[in-house]
């Protein structure tokens, strides 16, 4: 396991932080939570970090430096055990395993923990054997539950734990993070956009598919606004890829670029630099930009109905014509 960190929890989740230390300090942590947020939010650090505060030795908790805290941070405290979906799976065998742990008598005097990573895909016969366990459990042992889909959790177990919302993090924090990964900036800021987690970001990078669509959004981009070259001309002979491209997902990443880009501009034309996503070609083409508000909205409108065809039977070659002539002029 790689060593937890807590910066990225202090920053982004001050008050999990807050809600974790106070709960703590009064005595009122319960005995079942569940932390639940989109991909990308540290809810896993989260987790640890209430382990640290219930097992650290020094005096004010959770310090961080003492062996206990260290253990957690590290992965390797025995009074921590975490679940991970075996096969996209929580199976009945892991939450009985962990029910069976549990019963034991504790090596010492300190809390046990056991964190359950993707609650949402535990099968109905783990959810039964969990909600036994959580029934059995005695004092001193705590559980945090973690999921990125809460309305996927069976009911019966979110009645028993307390929620924890994570706060979405802002496209602003994820970009800083990706730049300080080596992203370059602007694609930073386009990644930011349309995902809400750095990891997913960073996936997308190594599929490679994203950049690609990246690249080709620029260029369409600068055809409309330098009008040297025909939109349409430019997918056919840029963006081949994209013409025999299956996957509905990368056509719909596609049209959010084109309408990050439109909305980039629009934001130019309403002075609010900061929000500008496709910072360089903006900037880099600032002498070119003749269209109104009005009209930039109304493209944007026209690829938000061809977001919505998308969903029915299409062909590609002629949906791409049509909207490219309707945003092109
Ligand atoms: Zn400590």
């Amino acid at each position: 396991m790689i060593p937890v960190k807590f910066d990225f929890l202090f920053e982004t989740q001050k008050s999990v932080v807050k809600l974790l230390d106070n709960s703590f300090k009064k005595g009122r942590l319960v005995h079942t939570y569940l932390f639940e947020g989109v991909r990308g939010t540290p809810k896993l650090e989260a987790a640890h970090y209430l382990a640290a505060l219930l097992l650290c030795s020094a005096e004010t908790k959770p310090c961080l430096k003492c062996p206990d805290c260290r253990k957690v941070m590290n992965g390797t405290h025995q009074n921590v055990i975490v679940v991970s979906p075996d096969n996209n799976v929580i199976k009945k065998e892991q939450t009985d395993n962990l029910g069976k742990e549990f019963s034991l008598k504790p090596m010492d005097e300190k809390s046990r923990i056991y964190i359950i990573r993707d609650i949402d895909k535990a099968t109905m016969a783990a959810a039964n054997s969990l909600l036994k366990f959580l029934e059995e459990t005695g004092p001193g042992n705590y559980g945090v539950l973690i999921t990125e889909n809460i309305h996927n959790v069976i009911p019966t177990i979110r009645s028993r734990a307390q929620i924890v919302s994570f706060r979405q993090l802002p496209p602003q924090t994820i970009a800083d993070r990706l730049t300080a990964l080596g992203v370059e900036e602007e694609t930073a800021h386009i990644l930011a956009h349309i995902s809400n987690s750095v990891d997913e970001c960073l996936e997308m990078i190594n599929d490679g598919k994203i950049l690609d669509l990246i690249e080709l959004v620029k260029k369409i981009a600068e055809s409309i606004l330098t009008k040297e070259k025909s939109p349409l001309l430019v997918l056919h002979e840029e963006g081949k890829f994209l013409l025999t491209e299956p996957d509905k997902r990368i056509h719909n990443i596609f049209l959010d670029l084109m309408l990050a880009f439109l909305s980039s501009l629009l934001y130019f034309n309403l002075q609010q630099n900061q929000k500008i996503i496709f910072r360089n070609i903006i900037f880099d083409l600032v002498d070119y930009q003749d269209l109104s508000p009005r009209q930039i909205i109304e493209r944007m409108e026209k690829i938000l109905d061809y977001k919505q065809k998308l969903q029915y039977n299409i062909n590609i070659d002629l949906f791409y014509a049509e909207m490219l002539l309707a945003i092109g002029v």
